[in-house]
């Protein structure tokens, strides 16, 4: 290995983390100054604005831990936060006080006087449970049908808040709690969460929880389970939002299951989306947004008068004008005030830059125990069409394998077969004394089977940088060893200059360099590439292909391409699988295969001259033969 790329490998992620911390404290440090300009300038009333506001910051970042890393909205931390804010008045409720307030209390819960610290853990454990129990259901679902089985679960719990008398006083006012949350502890809990939520982000979970938001299938591919990572933030998200459900409370003193329903989730999830649901920067932004937009309508709900006009007494004016800010939001900046915060390309492309391209791979743990993958018998139909049926070949490791046929031949379909995409109808695919088709799609992976998709599917919200690392880190690699692969790929891909733009906004052909870099960076045993020159013009076909055969050569891993273009086939693979209408119709050498009548008929038709065939198929780098001019 040259010199400067170990440079870059050792100095790279040291920098990266710094520039995050930077970031972090930034953002923390932005809420302590409007904090302290509120208690400054507006004496107690500022005070009294700026509590609410740090209260308010640690229940939104809360809930943007869960909906920010998922990509779904809920409205079911109202649930939490009732939880959290019942639990805690109990507990720490005087019990004199307790006694004629809850007269009926259950005597588990009564006459603990428990101060506010000793509270919290408890408050904290209570929280995870209901998480856990409520996330075995939420984290199977996704997109619109889990927000609706958030809003659910708000509505059930404020359902048994109001029905459970004895404890909560039903709908009527729950007093006695006592009013502790101060300045110093609202502003201390939300930069403890600000932290937590932030490092969540960066962390493994989180990582794998915003590329299966991006991408469900491809994370699945990788090895990521993605109802795993929505559990683990839903499970995590809530015990926080417990927590700042207890501080509400005793901010409050008073409160009643009303106080935690539809219209404070409806103003949370305001807030986050006002600020930028995917990141951290953007829940505390847009709480200090909407918090500062609400506090100054306020002042002009009774009616007032600005440069001399009566503005009349509006009622709801406050709701209106956070509605009003949210289509606005939508409608010039939908990524939010502050939604890319923490994608930053601006000061991550400096440090990237320090990615040196190189030309020759990295050196990486050869294969010496040669093994290969056995697909016996594969079938699979699909509602009568037979888009795969009785399929059988090896794919040996260190060697580039063509699989090759006109469209809707069934390799798409068999490819996802075998990283189980697909149910096989009937049929094996050993590899590794395993049955491929009998494990899951992480098993797959983890067997070290990797793919690329037809139609390619990066993780769009996630750089470039972090698609690749994703790849390495869900193969179970530390983050300091996947940190070094990715760099090593992007370089190996010329994807350097690029590693902090996101994915999304690559230019095509970045794009599926970026896609075939991923699956390297599993350090795959197989790797299946569903047409990964598709779309390329011929330069960046070559170039594909020049890659593809150096670090095939020098990583010994077996690849099975799969192309419509020949030429590309032929040139890399010496021995090529044809498939027609879900069969395998042919195998054998590039030559072989060239003069075989079955695939020229395939890929030529009846009614076609062998010549013809002949033509279309020649490897232009050899003089034609049979064919004259
Ligand atoms: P290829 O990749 O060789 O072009 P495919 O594997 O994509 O071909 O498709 C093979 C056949 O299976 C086609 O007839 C296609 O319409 C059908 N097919 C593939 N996937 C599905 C699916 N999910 N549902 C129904 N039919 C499918
Ligand atoms: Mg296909």
């Amino acid at each position: 290995m040259s010199e400067q790329p170990a440079l870059a490998l050792q100095t790279h992620p040291a920098r990266l983390r710094a520039a995050n911390w930077a970031r972090t404290a930034c953002c923390m440090g932005l809420l302590i100054l409007v904090v302290a300009a509120l208690t400054l300038i507006f004496g107690r009333a500022g005070e009294r604005i700026a509590v609410q506001m740090c209260v308010n910051v640690s229940a939104v970042v809360a809930l943007g831990l869960f909906c920010g890393n998922t990509g779904i909205v809920s409205f079911g931390h109202g649930s939490f936060m009732t939880i959290g804010a019942y639990l805690s008045g109990i507990l720490t409720m005087p019990a004199g006080l307790q006694r004629t307030a809850l007269p009926q209390l259950p005597g588990f819960l009564a006459g603990h006087e428990l101060s506010i610290w000793t509270a919290f853990p408890v408050v904290a454990a209570a929280g995870l449970t209901f998480a856990a129990i409520t996330g075995s259901a939420v984290a199977r679902l996704a997109g619109a049908s889990a927000t609706i089985a958030t809003l659910g679960l708000l509505i059930i719990t404020h359902g048994v808040a109001v029905g459970a008398r004895e404890i909560t006083r039903g709908s009527q006012t729950f007093f006695g709690v006592p009013r502790v949350t101060d300045l110093a502890m609202a502003l201390g809990a939300a930069l403890v969460f600000i932290l937590i939520a932030r490092l969540f982000r960066e962390s493994r979970n989180g990582l794998f929880a915003r590329a299966a938001r991006d991408d469900p299938d491809a994370a699945a591919a990788l090895g990521i389970n993605p109802r795993r990572t929505r559990f683990i933030a839903w499970c995590l998200s809530g015990t926080l939002a417990t927590v700042a459900g207890a501080l509400y409370g005793h901010m409050l003193g008073a409160f009643s299951p009303a106080s935690f329903y539809l219209s404070l989730a409806f103003a949370h999830v305001a807030m986050m989306i006002v600020g930028g649901m995917a990141s951290v920067g953007g829940a505390v932004t847009g709480v200090m947004a909407v918090t500062l937009l609400q506090d100054t309508v306020r002042q002009f709900e009774g009616g007032a008068e600005v440069f001399g006009i009566a503005v009349p007494e509006v009622f709801g004016l406050t709701t209106v004008s956070l509605g009003l800010a949210i289509l606005l939001i939508i409608w010039l900046r939908p990524q939010g005030l502050a939604g890319r915060l923490e994608l930053g390309p601006g000061a991550d492309a400096k440090l990237l830059r320090g990615i040196k391209e190189t030309t020759e791979p990295a050196p990486v743990p050869d294969r010496a125990a040669a093994a290969e993958l056995k697909i016996e018998n594969l079938s699979k139909s699909f509602a009568g069409v037979k888009a795969v049926l009785d399929a059988s070949f090896e794919v040996p490791t260190g060697r580039i394998t063509g699989l090759i046929g006109p469209n809707g031949a069934g390799k798409s379909t068999l490819v996802n077969l075998l990283s189980r995409q697909y149910h096989a109808d009937a049929g094996k695919a050993i590899y590794a004394n395993t049955d491929l088709t009998k494990t899951t799609r992480e098993g797959v992976a983890r067997l070290g089977v990797s793919r690329s998709f037809q139609n390619l599917r990066l993780f769009p919200g996630l750089t470039a940088y972090e698609n690749v690392l994703v790849g390495a880190m869900a193969k179970g690699h530390s983050r300091a060893h996947s940190q070094a692969i990715a760099i090593r790929e992007l370089g190996d891909f010329e994807l350097g200059k690029l590693a902090a733009t996101t994915a999304g906004a690559l230019p095509y052909g970045a794009r599926k360099r970026l896609e075939v870099a991923r699956s390297f960076a599993q350090d795959p045993s197989i790797l299946m590439l569903d047409e990964p020159a598709a779309g390329m013009n011929p330069t960046e076909t070559d170039d594909l292909a020049d890659r593809l055969q150096r670090a095939g050569a020098a990583r010994g891993l077996g690849v099975l391409l799969i192309d419509h273009d020949l030429r590309f086939v032929n040139r890399l693979s010496n021995w090529i699988v044809v498939m027609n209408r879900g069969q395998v119709i042919a195998q054998g050498t590039p030559e072989e295969i060239r003069s075989d009548p079955a695939v020229i008929e395939a890929y030529i038709g009846r009614g076609r001259t062998a010549a013809e065939a002949k033509l279309k198929t020649q490897d232009p780098s050899k003089p034609m033969e049979g064919v004259k001019p």
